[in-house]
């Protein structure tokens, strides 16, 4: 008998007719004698859908019910789930968030799950009953509801996992596994079969949506071995586990990208001690995330251009705040919306000379001008203009011979 977490997404759960197939597949499951705990998604284009109704109220709609709208993407999914369970014969039961409870601290929309009761879930699956649990939404100490970031239920999955002591958690999807690049997106993209929690977090942080960072943070942490599959077909997915059990003979497991990125540019900053600190300091204050910074060399000593990123939704912010800030002396402030951030990751770079020189021949190669760089010890980022997106990583896949 083992102890199971089957989490399935939005695509899984998507139509009533996948919630029975859904259904199907715990049936199989519990039927072997495992015990079930099965988190679910909204169905997909729920939760965009509810976050656009609640801007027709307000565009400033209220975090806190945000929050209680937005959970109900899951109770809707979790209800269905198991009124199919019950109908195939099985015992099933779904409980919200605050009934379980699952404790979450943090801010709304932005929650971290910190603990959850355990006694009755416990005791349903010693009754030989599945429990389905809404992914995604908590309680916070104060009694409201929370929920924990866009693709929360994969995090939710894994902390369910952590606190049950679950033998395995398994994410069910739309594809069968992680790629080395959306499959969707760039058919030649190869299936992983084994990936380092290292290696994971960095591709989900950096784009790759298959698997929430937060997740596969969590998993690392506790060492939670995971397994992305697919609910639509039998074949093997990929597991991600410690690194320890890896071999790195590629030197690049994977290329991620994400548009969420703007490009700053100020241009004629005084050239002298404290200017960064200056620029950095009141946006740091204002939670905005500042990724990767280029200061050029000032030709006259005086003055100097400063570039970095920041996402694009704080691009505005970002703006109004340097503009009012009477410690920064500057010429001129520009912006580029349209770029993409390319990132190459994989353990076997520590070992492997020479990757960083490669990503960049690749990329002339192709005419593609690189407009900012950020490394670290397994991964290498580059900014590049949005349109050639695509170009770069297919030749990417190309130079790393990932096809
Ligand atoms: P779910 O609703 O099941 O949580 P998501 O949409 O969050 O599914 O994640 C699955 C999607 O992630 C896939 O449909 C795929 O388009 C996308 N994706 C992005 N990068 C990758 C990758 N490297 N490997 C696999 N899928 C990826
Ligand atoms: N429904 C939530 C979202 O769309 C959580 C999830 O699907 O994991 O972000
Ligand atoms: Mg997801």
């Amino acid at each position: 008998m083992v102890k199971k977490v089957l989490k399935f997404g939005g695509t899984s759960v998507g139509t009533v007719e996948r919630i029975s197939y859904v259904a199907n597949i715990i049936k199989k499951e519990h039927s072997t004698g495992n015990k079930i705990i099965a988190v679910v998604s909204a169905m997909s284009g729920k939760t965009n859908e509810l976050i656009k109704i609640s801007k027709e109220i307000s565009e400033e709609f209220s975090k806190r019910e945000l929050d209680v709208l937005l959970s109900s993407g899951e109770q809707v999914t979790s209800a269905l789930l198991s009124g199919a369970l019950i109908k195939l014969g099985i015992k099933a039961k779904s409980w919200m968030n605050w009934q379980i409870p699952i404790l979450t601290d943090g801010e709304h929309s932005n929650a971290r799950i910190i603990n959850m009761h355990i006694d009755k879930i416990n005791k349903f699956l010693d009754e030989d009953g599945v429990v389905i649990i809404p992914g995604f939404q908590g309680i916070s100490k104060n009694g409201d509801i929370t929920t924990i970031g866009r693709g929360g239920s994969d995090a939710t999955a894994v902390a369910v996992a952590k606190i049950l002591s679950a033998d395995t958690c398994e994410i069910y999807t739309d594809v069968d596994g992680v790629y080395s690049s959306d499959p969707n997106k760039i058919p030649v993209a190869k299936k992983i079969d084994k990936i380092s929690y290292d290696e994971m977090l960095e591709l989900s942080s950096l784009g790759a949506k298959v698997m929430q960072s937060s997740a596969v943070q969590t998993a690392m942490m506790y060492d939670i071995p995971l397994e992305v599959k697919s609910t639509f077909s039998e074949r093997k997915g990929t597991k991600i586990f410690n690194q320890d059990n890896i071999d790195y003979t590629k030197s690049v497991t994977g290329v991620a990208y994400s548009k969420d990125d703007a490009k700053v540019t100020i241009i004629g900053v005084e050239d002298r001690p404290g200017v960064a600190a200056n620029i950095f300091e009141p946006l740091s204050k204002a939670q905005i995330n500042v990724d990767m910074v280029i200061q050029n060399i000032s030709s006259d000593h005086k003055t100097t251009d400063i570039t970095f990123t920041v996402k694009r939704d704080d691009v505005l912010k970002t703006k109004q705040i340097l503009k009012e800030s009477a410690k920064i002396k500057y010429r001129e402030i520009v912006e580029n919306n349209k770029v993409a951030k390319i990132s190459i990751v994989g353990a076997g770079m520590v070992s492997t000379p020479g990757v960083t020189y490669r990503m960049f021949r690749a990329l002339s190669d192709e005419n593609i001008n690189i407009l900012a760089i950020s490394t670290s010890e397994i991964k290498l980022s580059v900014i590049i203009e949005e349109d050639n997106t695509l170009k770069a990583i297919k030749k990417l896949h190309t130079t790393f011979e990932l096809e």
